[in-house]
């Protein structure tokens, strides 16, 4: 059985904050999605996180994510399942296994007069989140998702970006998004935005890229549930935290956890929204898929991830800009250590230190690696084996996720048994039990 599970039987003393769920439909309904994560981040966030407010919710389920062709999750795939229903081939979105389209719950529950938002730390074509606006059949294709968002007639957007790469300027999409009538909104304007207005906020919302003055993804998400919930009508707000899997892909432990605890300002805005709507609010907590396959040993909580300052990437550049400067190679494993706080290694370890440092200033690449830096990667490697956790791959997985639900209808949930369950039932809470099948 699940650890997580296990951790789900201890009742905290905070669980009698949770207001009591009446048996109204679900008016208002939060779909928070912690990208890439599976049970044992969650192990290791509420290991490193002991007042978790993942700790207060008492529905888990454990919860499939293979695809149609079983091969496990992708983002794409992962997003169609949640968002449509469907399972299906890796990079389709919103289209079955034979490349037919299929009609998201956001869309369905639109027609029902519901309000509907989406928000994510990363850029606005995500493939985790398209699926709820755009169909297309490939992984990347922004010009197609960004013309269907135009059309989709949502009334809110936020992400950290609107574009990544060369494919599609973010010019452009600003340009194709005012003349579908979406006003853009710096992230530090957050509370200048009005109910009925069609909105698209451009905030960095990662906890590990924050700029100073900038709303969190858990202010995001307080001001979006407000301007959609002003008519009265009800809505759907799909938040998910991409950073969580960025991190899980580059197995970056550290800074996967800061963004998990970025996540909890999140589930701490819609359990606020929740207390004061205790009967016509519906909360479910998921992720796509899980990416890196982590394991954990270790079952006290080390505060290692506080320790570290950077990032995956930040200590690649740094690594990569002393090389430049021609420093020795034992120069640059002691700032490969100095960075992840790890001292006093063996022998042993520091010849692996010392391989993964030739091949890195050599340019070259070693399966074990990845497309990663491989000092960065064996120093990570060493302070995970002193924390009791370890990453398997860099790529998706096909390993079971936790969904845990809240509120208004939960009692729908019962048999979820795989991701492509989770938009059948948050209809069914809504109290439109065959709205996906129509
Ligand atoms: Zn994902």
């Amino acid at each position: 059985m699940l650890k997580v599970f296990r951790a789900a039987l201890v009742v905290t003393a905070a669980a009698w904050m949770l207001p009591l769920c009446g048996g109204k439909p679900a008016k208002y309904i939060f779909l928070l999605i912690a990208d890439g994560t599976g049970c044992r981040m969650i192990d290791l966030h509420l290991r490193e996180n002991p007042s978790s407010l993942f700790k207060m919710f008492k529905n888990r389920y454990k919860t499939e994510v293979i695809d149609a062709t079983g091969i496990g999750g992708s983002a794409a795939a992962c997003g169609t399942a949640i968002s449509c229903g469907v399972q299906t081939k890796l990079c389709r979105m919103a289209q079955d296994v034979n490349g037919r389209p299929l009609k998201s719950l956001a869309y369905r529950l639109k027609e029902q007069d519901f309000k509907i938002g989406i928000i994510t730390d990363s850029v606005i074509t995500d493939a985790t989140i398209a699926p709820f606006f755009a169909i297309a059949s490939r992984c990347h294709e922004p010009e197609k998702v960004i013309s269907a968002l135009c059309r989709s007639g949502f009334d809110f957007f936020a992400a950290g970006r609107l574009s990544e790469g060369n494919s599609l300027p973010a010019e452009k999409v600003t340009e194709s998004l005012i003349s579908a009538g979406y006003r853009i909104v710096p992230g530090k304007k957050l509370r200048t935005m009005n109910p009925g207005e069609r909105n698209v906020l451009l905030s960095l919302s990662r906890a590990t890229k924050r700029q100073p003055g900038t709303p969190a993804l858990g202010d995001i998400t307080a001001g979006a549930a407000g301007l959609l919930s002003a008519d009265g009508k009800g809505f759907l707000l799909v938040v998910s935290a991409g950073s969580i899997d960025y991190f899980n892909h580059r197995n970056d432990a550290a800074s996967a956890l800061r963004e998990m605890q970025n996540f909890e300002s999140v589930i701490d805005a819609a359990l606020k929204f929740a207390s004061r709507h205790p009967e016509e609010t519906l909360i479910v907590i998921t992720s796509d898929h899980e990416s890196g396959e982590l394991s954990i040993t270790g079952k006290r909580a080390t505060g290692f991830h506080l320790k570290q300052k950077y990032t995956y990437l930040e200590m690649s550049d740094r690594l990569v800009s002393l090389n430049q400067h021609k420093h020795t190679d034992e120069r640059l494993i002691a700032s490969a250590l100095k960075m992840v706080h790890v001292k006093n290694v063996s022998d042993t370890e520091h010849r692996r230190l010392q391989i993964a440092c030739r091949l890195f200033r050599a340019h070259r690449r070693l399966k074990r690696y990845g497309t990663y830096n491989p000092l960065v990667i064996e120093a990570m490697r060493l302070r995970d084996e002193r924390n009791g956790l370890k990453y398997s791959t860099f790529g998706y997985t096909a390993k079971h996720i936790v969904t845990v639900v809240y509120g208004s209808g939960e009692e729908h949930f019962r048999s979820l048994k795989k991701n492509s369950d989770i938009p059948g039932c948050i209809a069914a809470a809504a109290g439109f039990p065959d709205l996906m099948t129509r």
